[in-house]
């Protein structure tokens, strides 16, 4: 590749912070609140105008489950953000999990929570390169419309979900499964004006049982068999959806948008390298092809679609898993099935290993075997990066492999990592300590004080 030289430049810094948390989104909002919440001047720093990351811009609700006997494993900051959301209708439980919100309000809560907390926002701004003494990181420049700055942090929390920070701090990292390959992307989108009792009614006629519209769900995936199979088959037969659109199709209901769905697709399988701005770009136009057609066949072949249409298209295509940040403890696929457990233990997952697999037709590899009732804990340790120090990440850059990755990832488990981090790195610097030196076990111990089930 051709290259240029860029000189070197002065530029302002803008101020210090005890932490800066360089992503607001799942893990990093409520990394955010934990960190000022514990008296931490805290900064989050975001590319879009808002927080909430995945479940906002690119509209992934609801929470997957992750509960044993009916009891949520993840409790703490995320889960008051779901209660609050809950009071205006917002947000809506389904066999215990308090995890079907509306993704715009969410946008709402969690800046209310943060400002209530005393957090400090910049948004539209890009985290471009790390400050770095050594192996020490100092701070961030950041790119925005006021130009380029220095901030300045005691300690960095990377919730970028791709691990940016880490990976330009000079932590090691991996990516992909075993060919090197990320899992798929998928556009997430909703139509509006639907008339979901007719669809739901629609369903009922399918499925043999009434569909809740608060709740209502179904889905299609090629090579299975799903009651609205056949409409799919119908459909490639008259050239109405090519093959790959059927590749993965799943629709939920979402608590306060009246007569709105939300759509888990459509699954880009082809270029899955969520740190590629080409593979970016692709998936947001491709996406917008497929959505297209799938409305088409919708309006066609659903009772109730007659009148619908694009409510909205993520802004951010959904990316399940990219960066993977080596830490002070890999996580394992081992670690799962065996439901380890550690003394450093900052949340509790029991949900699937759930591989959106990049192969074409490769469909979903779901393996649910942690014995039942059973959970495996993500140590403290693995939020700490090799290498590069006053760093922690949160999210589902974390230290895990492939396969533990494919289980950890879902939202209830990023909001419990981001707690960790940002009540880690306000009692390491409470404490004059590191966060590499802190004692997880007492990290552990406040985290239950604030209300984390551990
Ligand atoms: C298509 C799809 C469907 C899913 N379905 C479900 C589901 O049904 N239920 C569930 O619980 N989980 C689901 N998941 C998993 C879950 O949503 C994600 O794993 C989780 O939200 C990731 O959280 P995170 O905090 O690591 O990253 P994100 O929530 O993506 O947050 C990263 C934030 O960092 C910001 N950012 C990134 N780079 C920079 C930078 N350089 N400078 C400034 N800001 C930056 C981004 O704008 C974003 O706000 C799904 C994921 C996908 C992709």
């Amino acid at each position: 590749m051709e290259t240029i030289f860029e000189a070197g430049r002065e530029i302002p810094v803008k101020s210090h912070w005890d932490v800066i948390v360089v992503g607001g989104g799942t893990a990093g909002s409520i990394a955010g609140i934990a960190a000022a919440r514990e008296g931490a001047k805290t900064l989050i720093v975001e590319d879009n105008g808002f927080l909430g990351g995945s479940a906002t811009a690119s509209l992934v609700t609801p929470l997957m489950s992750n509960h044993v006997e009916g009891k949520p494993l993840n409790t703490g900051i995320g889960l008051e953000v779901m209660e609050r959301l809950s009071q205006s209708g917002d947000c809506g439980a389904i066999y215990n999990n308090l995890g079907y919100f509306n993704w715009e309000m969410l946008k709402f809560t969690l800046e209310e929570m943060y400002l209530e907390a005393n957090g400090e926002l910049l948004y539209h701004t890009h985290f471009a390169a790390p400050i770095m003494e050594g192996k020490q990181i100092k701070g961030i420049i950041v790119e925005n419309k006021s130009g380029r700055l220095a901030l300045l942090g005691t300690v960095i929390i990377d919730a970028s979900g791709d691990g940016d920070v880490a990976h330009l701090a000079g932590a090691p990292i991996e990516a992909g499964d075993e060919d090197g390959k990320n899992q798929a992307m998928s556009l997430r989108f909703s139509v509006a004006n639907i008339d979901i009792n007719k669809f739901a009614d629609f369903l009922s006629t399918l499925d043999g049982y009434k569909q809740d519209i608060r709740f209502l769900h179904t889905a299609h995936v090629n090579g299975k068999r799903y009651s609205i199979t056949p409409l799919f088959e119908k459909a490639y037969a008259e050239g109405v959806l090519k093959e790959d659109d059927g590749d993965y199709f799943q629709i939920f209901g979402v608590p306060g948008r009246p007569n709105e769905l939300g759509f888990n697709c459509p699954r880009i399988s082809n270029k899955t390298d969520g740190t590629n701005i080409d593979h970016l770009t692709n998936a947001q136009i491709e996406g917008r092809v497929r959505i297209k057609r799938l409305l088409n066949f919708m309006k066609k072949f659903f009772p109730g679609f007659e009148n619908s249409y694009i409510g909205a298209v993520a802004s951010m295509v959904g990316i399940r898993e990219s960066r993977r940040v080596r830490g002070e403890y890999y996580l394992t696929e081992s670690d799962y099935y065996e439901a380890k457990k550690f003394p450093d233990a900052i949340a509790r997952n029991r949900y699937p290993i759930d591989v959106h697999s990049h192969k074409k037709g490769g469909g979903v590899k779901f393996q649910s075997h942690i014995p039942e009732n059973e959970y495996h804990e993500i140590p403290y340790r693995a939020l700490v990066p090799l290498e590069v120090e006053n760093l922690l990440v949160a999210g589902r850059c974390i230290s895990a492999s492939f396969n533990a990755e494919a289980s950890i990832r879902i939202q209830p488990n990023c909001h419990a990592m981001g707690q960790a981090a940002g009540v880690a790195a306000a009692l390491a610097i409470k404490e004059n300590t590191t966060v590499r030196k802190l004692d997880g076990v007492k990290v552990r111990e406040t985290l239950k004080a604030r209300g984390a089930n551990l």
